[in-house]
Formats: structure tokens, C-alpha cells, sequence
């Protein structure tokens, strides 16, 4: 089906970063042309007075969590882990973390989200499944741990080596552990020896808390990003989410491997963990830097569109300088790195790319537009969004989501979320 988006602002971010007035002529999945179009399509979105611009990529979520969202407040990530999240992790079903799911891409639908990259606790059968049904891109993977107990590596390698085949097109599989400090050396080891073989995105939490880097530091003897560059674990293909408290070194050899990191800047603050992601730094020395929400449990929302509005904003308080991280940089973060991270060809909107595109209106918080882009990062939010285009499929059109029945996955989420929590 051929579809075309008419009489746009297009924020491209293409190559020179164009914003250009016109069409956008989508085919099998693909963007054909942009700008002047000739042809017409099977079927049309009037976008005239509107900005087009490529879906955000959300690089760290739990989407199971957003029944949990607003649980455990208050608490510090290891108390909030110990004492409240594990526990109801535990409670909840795989049935309530497919609920969850549906819940999220509503959520993530609806801000502009078009491609996320899930670590699940539970069996990733039910996100996929949720995931396709909504017509989301993304890679999914379980966030493995054995808490330092070898003798179960060969259960768990079992079992994520069999969820290895699920998915297709858009929706693809990572291999994920779960932190440095929850896994031992052999499960990290076999963890990205598979992802390896595979030809497939690792990703991990690492240096979330300043707690966990002086635990590794005890443990393994070294800081975390240099005892995974010691055990061969930094490389392009690998993903590290937080990184809120690493040296000066370890920025280092983030950039020289080309890793990705997906910062989490709401979560950080929500979960008091004092230190920040330093993305402009980490950016000028070469590593990949996207950014993510985190689950809903620590944030309390997946909202891209305030992740990119906080990222920037830390930096220029972290460095005292105001233009520390250019809103362009954010609004790159979450749209061409996130794609490339995951292996999309995705990101920017342009002919041979695939066409996830999200429109959105001018209402009274995106005017004046002396910065377009500033306007996208800053002031710009999920009640701006009118129609989202995965894939050349229409998803949610004129605010309505066309792929998931939105009050059904309510109430599902709702009922989930009390038979986790026990209210
Ligand atoms: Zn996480």
C-alpha cells in the first residue's frame, strides 16, 4: 500500500540536517520521495500548518512495568529493587507483563515512539506478540542474571537461545544480561559470545548507581566499563544503558569501542542516583549516545519527547554551559543513533529509508517557531502527536490508535496491576 503525507514541515535529519516544506511518498514499507512528489497513493494524510519528523527511538524500557507505575515511590534503586520491584516482578505473570506491554505501546504511540529497544524479566513471547499486534519496531531481550550462581547458565542459555527465533521484520531480538552485578563473569561471557554469533545487539545496565561501580570495583578489581573492556565486552554492537557515574577513562574507551550508550536521565533523577550521564563528552569522544525512559516504574512515564528536554538540560547544568548539548544533538540522540544502534534503517526521512514518520500539530506550546528544533525538544510533547506511521503503516491517525484497542488494554493494565501490587 502506497501512502502519501501531504504539505508538511519535514525535519529530515538527513546528513545536512534539512527542514523542508513539502510531501512525503511512502511504498511498500519505504520512503520514495520527499519534498516536491509526483504520484499520488492508495490513501492520504493531510499534514498542511503540520511538522513530520522521524518516530523517537526509546533505546531502555521495561514495557511489563508500566503496571507498576507509580509503586514503591520514594525509595532509592537498590531499597526500590529489594524491597518493592523484585517482589512484585516476581508476582506478576507473563500474561500481566503482555498487559503491561499493550499499555506501553498505547503510551508510546501516542508520544511519537515508534521503535524501542525492551529488556524484559519475563519470557519475551507475550511482547512480542503485543508488540506486532500494535505494529511497533523494536528489539526485544531478556535481561539475564544468576546472581553469581554459574550452575544455571546452561538453563538460561537454553532458554534465550530458543526466544533467539521469535520475531521478523521490525521486530527483532537482542541478547541482553542484566548488570555487571547480577551476573557473573562466565553468564556476561556466554551472554555476548551468543549475541555475537548471532549478529545480534547486546545490551546491559551498567554504572547506574555509584553504589554499583564501587561493588564492581570491590568485585573484579576494576571500574565497570574497563572490566567489560578487559573481558571483551565493549564493541559496536554492544548497548549500555545509565552509565551515570564513569571516569574520565572509561568515557574513553567508550568512545574508542564505538559502544552505545542509552542514557536514562529521568530514571536517574527519579531514582536519586546523584550522578549524570556526561552525553556530551561521551559524544565528542566517539561513542554512540541515544537515550531512553527506563520503565514506567522509575520514571514515571515514556515520554521521549521529556527525555530529550532533561538530557540536554543536565548537560548544561552539569557543565555550566548553556549550550552543552544543542537540542539538534538530542533530537539525534533519540532518532538516527537510536536506529543505527539497533540495526534499523531507520532515523531520518529520507528515499530508502523505512517509513516511520510521526506528525505533529502546531498547538499553542510550538509557537512561535523561531527554533523549529528547539520547539521539538523543549517545548514539544506527546499532546502534539496527531498520526504515527510505522513501517508505511498507519498506526494511530488524526490522535486515534488504529492497532490496539486503547480501552481494552486499559482496563487489562488496571486489573494487572492490582493483582501485582495486592490493592
Ligand atoms: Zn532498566
Amino acid at each position: 500500500m502506497s501512502l502519501l503525507i501531504k504539505d508538511a514541515t519535514i525535519v529530515t535529519q538527513d546528513a545536512a540536517r534539512r527542514i523542508v516544506r513539502g510531501s512525503i511518498l511512502i511504498d511498500g514499507g519505504a520512503i520514495m520521495q520527499v519534498g516536491e512528489v509526483r504520484g499520488g497513493a492508495d490513501a492520504v494524510i493531510e499534514a498542511h500548518g503540520k511538522i513530520a519528523m522521524p518516530g523517537l527511538v526509546n533505546m531502555h524500557t521495561h514495557v511489563g512495568m508500566t503496571v507498576l507505575r507509580g509503586y514503591g515511590e520514594g525509595l532509592p534503586l537498590q531499597r526500590w529493587l529489594d524491597e518493592k520491584i523484585w517482589p512484585a516482578e516476581a508476582r506478576q505473570t507473563a500474561e500481566d507483563a503482555a498487559a503491561g506491554a499493550r499499555l506501553a505501546f498505547c503510551e508510546m504511540i501516542r508520544g511519537g515512539t515508534t521503535t524501542f529497544a525492551e529488556m524484559c524479566i519475563h519470557p519475551v513471547d507475550g511482547v512480542f506478540k503485543a508488540a506486532a499486534d500494535a505494529g511497533m519496531r523494536g528489539r526485544i531481550g531478556r535481561g539475564l542474571m544468576d546472581f553469581n550462581h554459574p550452575e544455571w547458565i546452561p538453563k538460561i542459555m537454553k532458554e534465550v537461545e530458543a526466544s533467539l527465533q521469535l520475531g521478523g521484520g521490525g521486530l527483532l531480538p537482542f541478547v541482553g544480561a542484566h548488570a555487571p552485578y547480577t551476573c557473573s563473569e562466565e553468564l556476561l561471557m556466554k551472554a555476548k559470545e551468543l549475541a555475537r554469533r548471532n549478529d545480534l545487539p547486546f545490551q546491559m545496565h551498567v554504572a547506574e548507581t555509584r553504589k554499583e561501580v564501587f561493588d564492581v570495583l570491590k568485585a573484579r578489581g576494576k571500574y565497570p566499563f574497563e572490566y567489560l573492556d578487559s573481558i571483551g565486552l565493549m564493541d559496536r554492537s554492544s548497548i549500555f544503558a545509565h552509565g551515570n557515574w564513569l571516569t574520565k577513562r572509561e568515557m574513553g574507551i567508550a568512545g574508542r569501542a564505538g559502544i552505545t550508550v542509552a542514557a536514562c536521565p529521568i530514571s536517574g533523577l527519579k531514582l536519586a542516583v546523584g550522578g549524570i550521564s556526561q552525553l556530551a563528552e561521551l559524544d565528542a569522544l566517539g561513542a554512540n549516545v541515544t537515550l531512553g525512559t527506563d520503565g514506567a516504574a522509575s520514571n514515571n512515564s515514556l515520554d521521549m519527547f521529556q527525555t530529550m528536554k532533561m538530557a540536554a538540560l543536565l548537560q548544561s547544568h552539569h557543565y555550566w554551559k548553556a549550550d552543552a548539548l544543542p537540542a539538534q544533538k538530542a533530537l539525534d540522540f533519540s532518532t538516527i543513533n537510536g536506529a543505527k544502534a539497533l540495526g534499523f534503517n531507520t532515523g531520518s526521512i529520507e528515499p530508502g529509508k523505512g517509513a516511520d514518520i510521526i506528525i505533529l500539530e502546531r498547538g499553542p506550546n510550538l509557537r512561535p517557531e523561531h527554533d523549529l528544533i528547539a520547539n521539538l525538544v523543549y517545548s514539544a510533547g506527546p499532546q502534539n502527536v496527531s498520526d504515527a506511521v510505522i513501517g508505511g503503516k498507519i498506526v494511530m491517525q488524526g490522535r486515534r490508535i488504529l492497532t490496539i484497542d486503547e480501552a481494552a488494554a486499559m482496563k487489562e493494565a488496571e486489573d494487572a496491576a492490582k493483582s501485582i501490587a495486592g490493592s
